[in-house]
């Protein structure tokens, strides 16, 4: 068996970090190696988004097929320019609306971007991140920061430095630790290379906000799914089990869920629940609006996947427009 060394994990000011870390952090990303980085969507596993090496090295960690392109982060409009071919008009619009914050661009790429980043598309992916610990190493680094979840591929994304410890210890240099991320769901994906602008992947930037600044593509509320079985070029990484934990996921009406916890075959089950009920073992209860819930949707998963139950059964949540991200993440991890 390979021995692999423990992973140092640093804690960092979320709001103003510390700049003895950001440098240490920094050097690490300038030498080719990865940083477990706070976004404010997921905490991210981040490599230099210019270097193959670098690049490689984070599909490795991850166990990630090299088919499934990355997002690079970036820490100002000029850094996100220099990596498109061309920034079209809505590209303007949108980044200046949105950013810094949880919304992905998918624009033609520049030569600099390496093929590995992208999977040999000629698009890639953009975001600048809103998370001053994310935007300072940026920053420091001076360039872009390739980071997907920081997660084993198919493993729920993490949203504390301990999900990202308990899935790549050994595997990623340092992980820097903000405390729980505010978001907790991944960045709103929007393709700008069709016309006109198509939603990939919903997030908590959702249709009817990025609507008022531009028109979009006709929504059916099933974006990830016509990605996942029409498009998957589109979309390598919009694998339906992208956001599974090991149980299997079933999610139920409210009548069928407290039947299912009254039930004599409960023990094998773990519950999330919605509404302000006081949480016990192995049931889970969630913030009945949709930021909250989201904000802690994962580490739900995380919790009670951690249980060893065989299946985690998830009331229904709301159908409003506001609840599409969560819906979506949902619908994969029942995969
Ligand atoms: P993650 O790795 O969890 O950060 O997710 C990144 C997502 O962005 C994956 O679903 C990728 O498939 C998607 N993505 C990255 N680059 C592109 C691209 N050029 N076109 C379409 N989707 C992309
Ligand atoms: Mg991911």
């Amino acid at each position: 068996m390979v021995e692999r060394v423990r992973t140092r994990v640093v804690a960092v000011d979320a709001e103003s970090p510390q700049e003895e870390v950001i440098r240490e952090a920094a050097r690490i990303i300038e030498g080719g190696g990865l940083v477990a980085m706070p976004t404010e969507t997921v905490y991210g596993l981040g490599g230099d988004g210019l270097s193959a090496e670098a690049v490689a090295r984070i599909f490795e960690a991850k166990g990630r097929p090299a088919t499934n392109p990355l997002i690079l982060h970036v820490a100002s409009q000029q850094q996100a320019r220099e990596l498109s071919r061309s920034w079209p008009e809505v590209a303007k619009r949108l980044s200046e609306a949105f950013w810094p914050g949880p919304l992905t661009l998918v624009v033609r790429r520049a030569p600099q971007v390496p093929d590995a980043v992208t999977a040999g598309l000629d698009t890639v992916a953009i975001r600048m991140p809103a998370h001053p610990v994310a935007r300072a190493l940026i920053e420091a680094a001076r360039r872009p920061i390739a980071a997907p979840s920081a997660n084993r591929y198919t493993q729920v994304s993490p949203t504390t430095a301990e999900h990202v410890r308990a899935g790549l210890d050994g595997r990623v240099d340092l992980i820097l630790d903000a405390g729980p991320t505010q978001v907790g769901l991944e960045s709103t994906l929007v393709s700008l290379v069709e016309d006109p602008p198509r939603i990939l992947r919903p997030g908590m930037i959702g249709r009817a906000e990025l609507g008022q600044v531009v028109e979009l593509a006709s929504g059916d509320g099933k974006e990830g799914r016509v990605v996942d079985e029409d498009v998957p070029r589109m979309s390598p990484g919009l694998s339906k089990r992208h956001y599974s934990p090991g149980a299997r996921v079933r999610v139920v009406d409210e009548a069928t869920f407290a039947q299912l916890i009254a039930s004599p075959r409960a023990q094998g089950r773990a519950f999330i629940g919605i509404g302000a009920k006081a949480s016990a073992e192995g049931v889970v209860y969630l913030p009945d609006e949709a930021e909250g819930y989201a904000r802690r949707l994962y580490a739900a998963l995380h919790l009670v996947d951690a249980s060893d139950v065989d299946e985690i059964v998830v009331e229904k949540p709301p159908e409003d427009g506001e609840w599409e991200a969560v819906h979506d993440r949902l619908r994969r991890a029942m995969g």
